[in-house]
């Protein structure tokens, strides 16, 4: 363990918008204690409130396919998991989610899904035009995996906003070690430049105590997210899934997902992070924990009740009671009894940098 007042003082230069070095990263997050993180959470709630007061923004997770093409060795949509009971939801379908959650006060979708080819362009772009031409006023997120330069860009003219990908781990080799040899983390991070490129609101993010992960690791996550400077950054415990080759791996813990929510808050003020699902699974009142630390998102899920057991990632994911969409009235009483507050907003990022360059050649962004 570091000693406190080392740990503080790293703290202190975090907050002073100072930059740590990979050595300092590593060192602060496997020297941290009990002590250190209520310091950190401290100051990162002093952070949070100052730019985003004691707002939650909800967004409506609308999980439409769990085909995908890929093996990742943790996710229990993986091609090769034969029992995973695979659907698809139809054009129909995503826009009654999308209307039901307009109703229940949601102004952000996310379309998420594995890397399902059914979705060509040209499917994916009937969907979000039509969403958009319906919902003017609220945020299309994607959250399809990776895709072309020319998908990305269609994507955005249809009406897309924003896009969340998560680069997973930033260090070749431990991408390498859950990952199938034909995905790299080179060809991931090179999706999520295109993505800033275009124009989209773009949201990263990596699993905390995934298979092998070391401090290292995170410091070097660190450094690539103060180096991409996303609007969002997604980041949850790992889960094992039994139908993975992961199946006997330990669960990342709750605490060290909420030392790193609170840096994250730190190290990038204005970024939307939310308290994920996986927070929720770990442990009861997780969300709360998180928000407590720094988030200040989360993300119901919308899809139809009828398929929401079947975008199982990994074991025992929530997807009943408060994580529900349906059961808003519940999340928003447990919000309130911590001091926050939902509120009905797109709840865009604070962190969109006006001098980006954009070439997605959408007019009215
Ligand atoms: N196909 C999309 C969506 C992937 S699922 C894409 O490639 O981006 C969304 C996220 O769930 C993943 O990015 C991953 O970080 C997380 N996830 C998958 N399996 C998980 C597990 N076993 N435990 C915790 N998180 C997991």
């Amino acid at each position: 363990m570091m000693a406190f007042t080392d740990g503080k003082a790293l703290i202190d230069k975090l907050a002073d918008s100072r930059e740590l070095s990979r050595e300092e990263w590593a060192g602060l997050i496997s020297g941290r204690s009990p002590e250190l993180s209520e310091y950190l959470f401290e100051r990162a709630r002093d952070v949070r409130i100052r730019f985003y007061g004691h707002d939650i923004y909800i967004r409506g997770l609308i999980e439409f396919t769990n085909y995908c093409r890929n093996d990742c060795y943790y996710c229990g949509i993986r091609k090769s998991n034969a029992n995973a009971v695979r659907y698809r939801l139809t054009k129909d379908d995503i826009l009654s989610c999308c209307e039901n959650g307009y109703r229940l006060g949601f102004r952000t979708f996310v379309l998420q899904g594995g890397e399902d080819g059914w979705f060509t362009d040209e499917r994916m772009c009937d969907i979000i035009s039509e969403i958009r031409s319906c919902w003017h006023d609220c945020a299309i997120t994607l959250s399809v995996g990776e895709r072309p330069y020319e998908s990305y860009r269609l994507f955005y003219q249809a009406g897309a906003d924003r896009y969340l990908l998560r680069h997973e781990t930033f260090d070749a080799e431990h991408y390498g070690m859950l990952h199938p040899p034909s995905l790299s983390a080179a060809h991931r991070q090179e999706c999520l430049w295109n993505l800033k490129e275009i124009g989209y609101q773009t949201g990263t993010g990596f699993m905390v105590g995934s298979p092998r992960q070391t401090a290292q690791n995170l410091a070097d996550d660190m450094l690539f997210l103060k180096k991409l400077n996303p609007h969002m950054v997604g980041i949850g415990p790992f889960i094992p899934h039994h139908d993975t080759p992961f199946a006997d791996q330990p669960s990342g813990t709750l605490e060290l997902t909420l030392f790193m929510l609170g840096l994250i808050r730190l190290m990038l003020p204005k970024v939307l992070l939310p308290a994920t699902t996986a927070l929720g699974t770990i442990a009861d009142g997780g969300r709360e924990r998180g928000i407590l630390a720094g988030a200040n998102v989360i993300m119901p899920n919308l899809s139809p009740e009828t398929v929401r057991g079947n975008y199982l990632l990994y074991d025992n994911k929530l997807c009943t009671g408060d994580e529900a969409a349906e059961g808003c009235r519940g999340l928003s009483e447990r919000m309130n009894a911590i001091g926050y507050r939902i509120v009905v907003s797109r709840g865009d990022s604070l962190n969109h940098d006006k001098t980006e360059k954009r070439t997605g050649g959408r007019k009215n962004v």
